[in-house]
């Protein structure tokens, strides 16, 4: 260690003074939020100076408001007024967005009440459904399968040389499970529809192989890697069980408003949770579509686990399931616009394409609309500008 070095600190002696933990340091390292002066070009050792301290408990304190790194950054790089500005602006959105995470508290508690006093003293309910599924503007083949059915619903965006067949095999699959269809069919309570949806994916997994390897043979070696999402919801008489894969969603629009029930499986999602990035950053990622979970025909992928749960429906509840080739391109104000104004399901997946093509079509889109009714009402509500 030179002369110079005397004034530095290690890391360890840095990270107690600024109550940074030494992980925590490297990492703002590796994100230029906090770059120490020197790193020994021998052992890699980092040094600080005591200079820096004054920044590094900024960024502790920025840290403990919950504040993302990549908006830490931007803060440092203003001068006090500008920082001030900046922390400001922030907390406005923290409270907009407690704001929005009230209002779905209420509606979850509100739903778990209701679940006691309705749940077996209804009548039984029905959907009706639709689907539609269409190449886009952009790409010559659509790998994307929609399905709607009596008992099941489904999504799956196929990637890859085999994707449309791994798609397509993921929802076969699925389809086995409808009652009426042999096999596992007419399984009607929660935890039993759950069980037999997580085999379901098990099996996909296996079909999407085949689907690959056959494809594979013909086309020896340019198979590459290839799988698909796939979201999808079976219906058991009074609930929803969900299946949920990667990056297409399911949307429930109840009482006027319109929630996401799914999380996008995707590497840029998860770094915004980890604060690693800002939603602005995330919305214009150029690797934003990139998969964090799916179904794939690479053997040597971890067997990543589905979503499943199960969804209480009620009557008058609209369920949305889209890949995104709809919910990345059409805004999701548009989307809620079409789901409260078009009262026919046909119409309304018609209309949700048309918009995502009007946009530019750049990928497969697909849609799935379900209402639920009581049995034998007619279901159909009266469109306020209906003729
Ligand atoms: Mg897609």
């Amino acid at each position: 260690m030179g002369a110079a070095d005397a004034e530095l600190w290690t890391i360890g002696a840095f990270a107690r003074a600024s109550r940074l933990s030494p992980k925590a340091l490297r990492l703002y390292d590796e994100l230029g939020l906090l770059p120490p002066v020197r790193v020994d070009p021998v052992t890699g050792y980092r040094f600080y100076a005591a200079g820096q301290l004054e920044r590094a408990r900024l960024v502790a304190w920025l840290r403990r408001l919950g504040m993302p790194l990549a908006r830490i950054r931007e803060v440092c790089a203003r001068d006090a007024a500008g920082a001030a500005e900046q922390v400001r602006a922030y907390w406005a959105e923290v409270e907009a967005d407690t704001a929005q995470r009230r209002d779905l508290a209420h509606f979850l508690v509100g739903q778990l009440a209701r679940e006691d006093s309705v749940m077996g003293t209804t009548a039984p309910l029905e959907m009706r459904y639709a689907a539609l599924s269409d190449a886009g503007r952009v790409r010559e083949s659509n790998q994307d399968t929609a399905y709607a059915g009596a008992r099941l619903l489904a999504v799956a965006d196929g990637f890859g040389a085999a994707g449309a067949p791994a798609g397509a095999a993921a929802v076969e699959v699925l389809r086995r499970l409808e009652p009426g269809s042999g096999s596992a069919g007419g399984v009607v309570s929660a935890g039993g529809v759950l069980n037999a949806l997580e085999d379901a994916v098990e099996e996909a997994r296996r079909a999407i192989r085949e689907a690959a390897g056959q494809r594979g043979e013909e086309e020896a070696g340019s198979a590459g890697a290839a799988g698909t999402t796939l979201t999808a919801m079976l219906w058991t008489g009074s609930q929803l069980a969900l299946v949920h894969i990667g990056d297409s969603r399911a949307y429930l629009l109840r009482d006027g408003g319109l929630f996401q029930i799914t999380t996008d499986h995707t590497v840029v999602r998860a770094l915004v949770e980890e604060g690693r990035l800002t939603e602005e950053e995330a919305a214009s990622h150029p690797q934003r579509a990139l998969l964090a979970r799916a179904l794939t025909t690479d053997e040597q992928a971890p067997a990543v686990a589905a979503e499943v749960r199960v969804q209480d429906a009620l009557p008058g509840d609209r369920y949305l399931l889209c890949s995104d080739g709809l919910s990345a391109v059409v805004p999701t104000r548009e989307i809620r616009e079409v789901l409260t104004g078009v009262a026919d399901p046909d119409t309304a997946v018609r209309e949700l394409v048309d918009r995502a093509n009007a946009l530019g079509g750049p990928d497969n889109v697909s849609c799935v609309v379900a209402d639920v009714h009581l049995s034998g009402v007619d279901a159909t509500v009266p469109e306020a500008d209906a003729g």
